[in-house]
């Protein structure tokens, strides 16, 4: 893996993150004890029976400006030979 930091386009900071936001319902089947088949004297949460994914989404995040970018730009940084993805932008 390559060493090198992709820097933000906006504020030229090199902590970007990919983001992966993910939204699920959790089902835990009513029981004679605790919810949840897996679940015997306490209810825990991550002791589920059915985990249904709602919706999901991935973004590039800087994280001094905050500024979102789509993950086109990222995986497009990494496809090239560019040192920093500002390329793009000039
Ligand atoms: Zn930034």
């Amino acid at each position: 893996m390559k060493s090198k930091v992709t820097a933000c386009p906006i504020c030229k900071s090199n902590h970007m993150y990919l983001k992966h936001e993910a939204s699920y319902v959790y089902s835990y089947v009513l029981d004679s004890d605790a919810p949840g088949m897996k679940n015997t004297e306490i209810f825990s949460p991550f002791l589920y029976d059915r985990r249904d994914q709602t919706s999901s989404c991935e973004y590039v995040e800087c994280d001094n400006c905050k500024t979102r970018f789509t993950t086109d730009l990222l995986y497009g940084a990494l496809n090239t030979d560019h040192n920093d993805i500002s390329d793009r932008f000039k």
